[in-house]
């Protein structure tokens, strides 16, 4: 029987941003699997600024997490043993089995993978942040050749994607991302059309340069000022799609609604937000999009990956300090 090591929650990490001891490291003796069931070992932890949420419960899209919880997270594992007749030893699945170095599954919420990528890529451009990238892109924002489409966030991992779509889908793409090197990969290697470092320079001067008719679709990461300045530069008719607003972080309640939300009426301009989950039915045939893509060298992503489970936890603040390049990942 294994030990597995886990990590606990051990704080709710509201108003504030997450501390170290917000999580507590324990180890937990699994037992082998039961009839119906499968041990699996975790090999690689995805990470998601949605985790910090969910440590304060302030959305009701997911069941609550209570102190002592093992922390939710996805994963991407492999069989160890096998009592469950739809799995095999070996088999690599991807799901939310959380921040533990062995679970165990009866299958419920755990998928084999099968994709022509490495087995990563279920964490990033084939799992939930490719899904919210094509959803919000598609489903929301609903670009047209020709758009200008302003993505902040745009080197992180959700951001990167949405920029990419929207050039194959034929419109010119602006990107906001902290810092020269991030830009320069948006560029050179996103294909976007051009990249606002909000960290040097005055924002308001380099949107209006890069946006002289205004965005007709915004797809907003980040919240906050940038969100404000972006909605004081959109088009008329412009959709507004709010993805999540990764600054609050800074402050840490829910965001303050943005001064210049005004022009929504001035442009005849809409705003609206997104949960992926309810496209999920969805899914299966978005990722083939997906990995078609891919694989015919028509997008990119990238993935930042650490190392050591011991380190879960500072992984996860990387994605608050603008550390991780494309999605953070942990390899076990
Ligand atoms: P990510 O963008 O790869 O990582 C976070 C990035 O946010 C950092 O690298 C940093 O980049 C930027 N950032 C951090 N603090 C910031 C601040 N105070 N101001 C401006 N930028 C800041 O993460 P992701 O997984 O792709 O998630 C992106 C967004 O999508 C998040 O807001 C997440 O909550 C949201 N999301 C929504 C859904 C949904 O269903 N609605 C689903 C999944 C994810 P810079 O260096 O450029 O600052």
């Amino acid at each position: 029987m294994p030990i597995a090591r886990q990590w606990l929650l051990n704080g709710h990490p509201r108003d504030r941003t997450i501390a170290d001891d917000d999580f507590r490291l324990v180890e937990t003796e699994v037992s082998g699997p039961g009839e119906g069931q499968v041990l699996l070992a975790t090999r690689w932890l995805g990470f998601d600024p949605a985790q910090k949420g969910w440590m304060e419960n302030i959305a009701d899209y997911v069941a609550p997490l209570a102190i002592g919880d093992v922390m939710r997270g996805s994963a991407v594992s492999e069989v160890s043993e096998s009592r469950h007749p739809g799995f095999k030893v070996g088999d690599l699945v991807v799901g939310q089995t959380g921040w533990s170095e062995w679970s165990l599954s009866d299958g419920t919420g755990i998928e084999r993978i099968e994709s022509a990528l490495p087995a990563t890529a279920m964490l990033s451009i084939l799992g939930t942040t490719g899904m919210t990238a094509w959803c919000g892109l598609f489903k929301r924002c609903m670009p047209i050749p020709g758009d200008t489409v302003l993505v902040s966030g745009a080197a992180g991992a959700t951001g990167s994607i949405v920029g990419q779509l929207a050039r194959i889908a034929g419109c010119r793409v602006v990107g906001i991302a902290g810092g020269e090197e991030k830009c320069r990969w948006l560029v050179d290697e996103g294909g976007f059309d051009a990249a606002i470092d909000y960290r040097t320079g005055d924002l308001e001067a380099q949107l209006a340069t890069h946006l002289p008719g205004g965005a007709e679709v915004v797809y907003d990461n980040v919240g906050g000022r940038i969100l404000n300045a972006m909605l004081g530069h959109i088009a008329t008719g412009a959709r507004v799609v709010i993805c999540g607003g990764i600054s609050r972080n800074e402050t840490g309640g829910l965001p303050e609604g943005p001064k210049n939300y005004f022009n929504l009426v001035f442009r005849r301009a809409s705003m609206t937000g997104f949960i992926v989950l309810d496209w999920a039915a969805e899914f299966p045939a978005i990722r083939a999009r997906l990995e078609r893509l891919v694989l015919d060298g028509r997008l990119t992503f990238r993935e930042d990956v650490q190392h050591g489970f011991e380190n879960a936890p500072s992984t996860l603040k990387r994605l608050f300090s603008g550390q991780n390049r494309g999605k953070q990942l942990l390899h076990l």
